[in-house]
């Protein structure tokens, strides 16, 4: 007897379910309890797909670590039941929620493939129809027995691109998410053409799951103006361990006496901070400039071209880590999921 594959859809909230309340006008998740009532052509399909609703449903904009946990924990229970999944998620922070996946999932075998959409499923023009059919079938696409794209990836308005890679760029278009640095692993047209040379090997060693995040981060980015009293605050704050400093450029920033010796004195206590830059295509290169040379002087970590969305959760994932100072260092330095290019 031929073994159907099998698909879990799991529902986390988002636009993509979200109805409008008479009252206030404003749009809210909305619980329903299968896709194939949201979509019914899906029963063409020669797929077993099983739901799995998040209770309660969010809109991402309420993400916050535990939901990963909780997300990773699901894919975890039935990682040996499925071929692959199918998230469905809000928009708003779909670029963080793919990239702590990537890193807390390790070794990955099979597809983990997130959509969303810019309006309803219920709206006539929805965008949110067409992501989740594409979604199923790139998460259910495997050659010769192995998946065709074993790992976290982000699939909306026809094209599939590596979650750690990706980024939202746009508010309102059905194109809204973009990776500045990375090719698309796959573009779907008639045909869906999947980038193979892009996309990671499957790993053939047993998936390990990580839970521990620590969340003692922040995101400093630099402009023309910053104060030295608001700097010193944040590099104080109580608790803090880990910074994603967003710098100009090629990883540029001021070299005022005040700034390096505060970022110095953060990083002797400890801090481990990461630069990267606040443009969305190319890479920092730590001494290339002067006003970067600095920063590599005093300790500062070189993040190449990783997005700020994926530096941040790795950041997280690195300090969860456990390990000794030196070999978080070593990891932010490596890319683990194919989420920088080191030259
Ligand atoms: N605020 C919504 C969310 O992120 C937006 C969306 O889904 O597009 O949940």
């Amino acid at each position: 007897m031929e073994i159907k594959t099998k698909i879990l859809v799991i529902y986390t909230g988002g636009t993509i379910g979200m109805v409008q309340d008479e009252q206030t006008g404003t749009l809210q998740p909305l619980d329903f309890k299968n896709i194939y009532q949201q979509i019914p052509i899906l029963h063409s399909y020669e797929l077993q797909i099983d739901f799995h609703s998040f209770d309660p449903l969010i809109d991402s904009s309420n993400v916050q670590p535990p939901f990963w946990i909780k997300l990773a924990s699901v894919i975890e229970d039935n990682y040996k039941k499925y071929h692959g999944f199918v998230v469905l998620h809000g928009t708003d922070t779909m670029a963080f929620t793919a990239s702590a996946l990537s890193y807390m999932l390790e070794n990955l075998n099979k597809p983990i493939i997130l959509t969303g959409s810019q309006l309803p499923l219920g709206v006539t023009r929805s965008d949110g129809r067409q992501n989740i059919i594409n979604s199923i079938e790139i998460a259910s696409s495997y050659s010769k027995g192995l998946p065709v794209v074993p790992e976290v990836a982000i699939c909306f308005e026809n094209n599939l691109l590596r979650g750690n890679r990706t980024y939202k760029f746009n508010a309102e278009n059905f194109k809204a998410f973009l990776s500045g640095n990375y090719p698309h692993l796959a573009e779907v047209g008639v045909h869906i053409k999947y980038n193979e040379n892009y996309i990671i090997k499957p790993s053939y060693q047993r998936l390990r799951v990580y839970k521990n995040l620590d969340s003692n981060v922040v995101i400093l980015k630099i402009f023309p103006g910053i104060s030295e009293n608001i700097v010193n605050s944040i590099l104080n704050a109580e608790g803090l361990k880990g910074v994603i400093l967003e710098t100009y450029g090629a990883g540029n920033a001021p070299t005022d006496s005040w700034f390096i010796n505060q970022l110095e004195a953060a990083i002797d206590k400890g801090m481990l901070i990461l630069n990267v830059t606040q443009c969305k295509q190319g890479s920092v290169e730590m001494g290339r400039y002067e006003t970067s040379a600095e920063l590599d002087r005093i300790g500062i970590i070189g993040g190449y071209d990783i997005t700020v969305e994926s530096a941040l959760t790795k950041m997280m994932f690195v300090l969860g880590s456990g390990l000794l100072r030196e070999e978080q260092i070593k990891l932010l330095q490596t890319s683990l999921r194919g989420e920088m290019t080191i030259d």
